[in-house]
């Protein structure tokens, strides 16, 4: 049996924290009474410093409701970083736990073939919508063209998954090596390695209350996803760099042919063949120093450069 931990970040959730725990409670005594999870098995609320009465709330079930537990942050630092503390906090209290949004979007019967990939050895399940149906045309091309602009600049992310994963207490430990602030944990988890699989399931619309996600976060999250990971960016530079200077060398021949049939007033060939040389020649010198930066930026990371996931002695 799993000793399993719900690990869901709150940032002022007041309207759906009720309706919540009703549903998941109902849902783990069903997983208790098969014998899929054991009684001791928790739901961690993570409070990302929200302005409502979101912690009032998560105390009085605490007290209430045996399965709930609470982890509240200082002030709010978003859903990543509430996310990965809160997954931190409670790491060693349990055989794997999977994250999931307060609002309950992700299909919370999902668990069960979760669990069983568990059992059958993967370290870490990512749960993936199958269909888009329930959301609003607009989201729905915002979150498809965010996995496209990630995947073109370099950032691997598992499509159409967000954060509703399980991950196993050695995955967690592993993921507790990245050290890096910038976080994105969706290209991150994926760098751990291990067995995974794929749990497909359908989203449903939010519970109450309106999404925390706007388009100005989500682009914040993208940008934070691209920076973090890729350094295709940098390399767009140079490579515009050569472009540029390649058009210069164009534009050398065919000044020079128009010189040659005496068609230019005097000083034009020069002016326009060193105002593109010039251009070329400084985004390439731009490109080569970014790379430079690049490298150095994710050594401060101090990522590990491995991780062991078997050993026979
Ligand atoms: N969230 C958080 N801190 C924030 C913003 C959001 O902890 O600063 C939590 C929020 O409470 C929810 C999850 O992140 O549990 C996802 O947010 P939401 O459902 O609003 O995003 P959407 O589903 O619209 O993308
Ligand atoms: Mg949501």
């Amino acid at each position: 049996m799993t000793k399993l931990y719900l690990a869901i970040p709150c940032y002022n959730e007041e309207e759906v924290l009720y309706d919540t725990t009703e549903k998941l409670t109902k849902k783990f005594d069903e997983m208790i009474a098969q014998g899929k999870i054991t009684p001791d098995s928790k739901i961690c609320y993570f409070d990302d410093g929200s302005k409502d009465k979101t912690w009032q709330i998560i105390s009085e079930l605490h007290k209430t409701n045996r399965y709930v537990n609470g982890v509240k942050m200082s002030r709010n630092r978003g859903h990543q970083n509430t996310l990965l503390g809160g997954l931190m906090t409670i790491k060693d209290r349990c055989d794997c736990a999977i994250s999931i949004d307060a609002d309950l979007q992700d299909d919370i019967n999902a668990f069960d073939k979760m669990i069983e990939d568990f059992e059958n050895g993967s370290e870490i399940v990512y749960g993936v919508r199958s269909k888009r149906a329930t959301d609003t045309a607009f989201k729905r091309m915002t979150a498809q063209g965010f996995y496209k602009v990630l995947s073109a600049l370099g950032a691997e992310v598992v499509y159409n998954h967000a954060d509703f994963r399980l991950m196993s207490r050695k995955a967690l430990n592993a993921l507790a090596n990245f050290k890096e602030v910038n976080l994105f944990l969706r290209g991150l988890v994926p760098l751990v390695g291990f067995k995974t699989s794929v749990v497909e399931y359908e989203r449903s619309e939010r519970l109450a209350g309106e999404s925390k996600y706007p388009l100005k976060k989500m682009l914040g999250l993208a940008w934070d996803g691209v920076t973090s990971l890729s350094m295709k960016p940098i390399r767009m530079i140079t490579s515009l760099g050569a472009i540029v200077f390649c058009i210069s060398i164009i534009i050398l021949i065919y000044s020079f042919i128009v010189w040659c049939l005496g068609r230019t007033v005097s000083g034009w060939t020069s002016t326009v063949v060193s105002i593109w040389a010039i251009g070329g020649l400084q985004l390439l010198a731009i490109g080569i120093v970014g790379e430079y930066i690049g490298k150095i930026y994710m050594e401060t990371k101090h990522r590990p450069r491995f991780i062991v996931e078997e050993e026979l002695k």
